[in-house]
């Protein structure tokens, strides 16, 4: 099943539930714009080199869109649409005033020099700067881009839109960055575990963990699970998987990880598959690298009773459905993961007050998202006895079917699709 089709399928699940027709179905399913350029510069050796680059801007009807950059060789324009349409429920599950949008470049940062990335950058935003802005689409760093590349995109759009460090979040610190931002969706992230996991009555100190991916999300998890005395077993990465049935050490993990590069050949766990980090024995299961990693494959298999969804759509509709058979309790990456896009919301707040937050302001606020949306989630699945994942479609659709519908967005879309036809 591709990206998209999996996101829809989530879509029309809850949509057909909350009864809002097929009408406001199509126009919100849909995409708003999908843009493709061509990037070309001189690469170091005199050469030129020509990426495409992309960016889907999925829905408006709440706010302004927003979402990542991906630099990546196999950027896919089916899943940067799934990915687009994931950020307006996800915006809309935090309650931000924000719409979904997700874009790329089809290159690979690893092989690109510094020069080369920041011409790149550069190439991309001469081609979309008028179609970007704090008020209309304000990009981030996702896979394969960074603090660096938000610098250069601020810089290039000032050079067409006068200085507005709000075009895009994820920005260093001496360009209008916010406090707290780096380790945003790992703190999102432990804050719904507590929640989740105190309202089952587990306690986090008793609590196994396995975590798969060590990067921003997961190491970030990792240290805020640690530091609150749970266990985490099991962590991998792209080298492989560590486990110690006691708890690792995250501290000094970290440690290894910053003079190696990566977990394999940490001293004080045993080295397990790769694979197996899905299927150990532990309570909760963490995936937080890639997507489509809890599949019909492997699904028999995992013991966790909790999957909280770091990664972007790591569970297939069908290990969704059989693990939730099971009694497994999927915490869905539009809520698990959207401490990041909260703390971005933060940033774009404080570029427009010019004014600076501190980091106690930024967790506080971040924290009473997350519990105000954990609140409203589980209220949904209690009264329509259904998941959490189906629960918090239908907070965000209700949302943004209403935003739309308020704005009178649906006759205006069904004059554009009728006059195709
Ligand atoms: P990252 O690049 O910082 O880290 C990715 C980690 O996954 C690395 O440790 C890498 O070694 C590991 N990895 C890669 N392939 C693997 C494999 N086959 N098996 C095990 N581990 C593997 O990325 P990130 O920012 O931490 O993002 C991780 C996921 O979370 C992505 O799906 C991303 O879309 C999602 N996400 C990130 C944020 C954010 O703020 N960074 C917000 C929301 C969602």
């Amino acid at each position: 099943m591709r990206a998209s089709e999996a996101t829809n399928l989530y879509f029309k699940r809850a949509a057909k539930q909350l009864g809002i027709g097929n009408r406001l179905e199509t126009v919100l399913m849909a995409p708003r714009r999908e843009v493709k350029v061509e990037c070309v510069i001189e690469l170091d050796n005199g050469e030129l080199g020509c990426f495409n680059g992309f960016r889907v801007q999925h829905d408006n009807s709440r706010g302004p869109m927003k979402g990542g950059l991906r630099y990546h060789p196999e950027v896919d324009p089916d899943e940067v649409n799934s990915l687009a349409s994931l950020m307006t429920w996800k915006t809309a599950v935090a309650n931000i005033p924000y719409g979904g949008a997700k874009g790329g470049i089809n290159c690979d940062p690893s092989k690109l020099s510094h020069a080369e990335l920041q011409r790149v950058t550069r190439a991309f935003i001469d081609q979309i700067h008028d179609i970007i802005g704090p008020g209309q689409d304000i990009p981030a760093p996702d896979m394969g881009t960074n603090a660096q590349t938000m610098a250069w995109i601020v810089d290039q759009y000032s050079k067409y839109h006068g200085w507005n460090p709000a075009v895009v979040t994820g920005k260093p610190l001496e360009l209008g960055g916010s406090e707290g931002r780096e380790q945003a969706t790992g703190q999102g992230l432990f804050f719904a575990a507590h929640a989740v996991l105190a309202d089952h009555g587990v306690d986090i100190t008793k609590a196994r963990f396995a975590i798969q991916g060590f990067g921003n999300v997961g190491s970030w998890a990792a240290r805020f699970i640690h530091q609150a005395g749970g266990k985490v077993v099991a962590i991998a990465d792209v080298s492989g998987a560590i486990y110690h049935k006691d708890g690792i050490d995250i501290d000094q993990l970290l440690v290894h990880v910053r003079d190696t590069g990566s977990v394999k050949g940490y001293g004080d766990a045993q080295e397990i598959p790769a694979q197996s980090l899905l299927t150990c024995e532990c309570d909760v299961l963490v995936p937080a690298a890639l997507g489509n990693v809890i599949t019909e494959e492997n699904m028999q298999d995992i013991r966790a009773r909790f999957i909280i969804e770091g990664a972007n759509a790591p569970t297939t509709p069908q290990a969704d459905e059989y693990l939730m058979s099971k009694g497994v309790i999927i915490v869905p990456d539009i809520f698990a993961n959207s401490g990041g896009v909260i703390v971005s919301y933060f940033e774009w707040v404080q570029n427009i007050q010019q004014f600076r937050w501190r980091i106690d302001r930024v967790n506080q606020e971040l924290k009473s998202h997350i519990l105000d949306s954990y609140r409203e989630i589980t209220s949904i699945a209690k009264d329509n006895e259904c998941d959490m994942r189906t629960a918090a479609f239908q907070l965000a659709i209700s949302r943004v079917a209403r935003a739309s519908a308020l704005r009178g967005l649906e006759n205006e879309s069904f004059c554009m699709i009728n006059e195709r036809h």
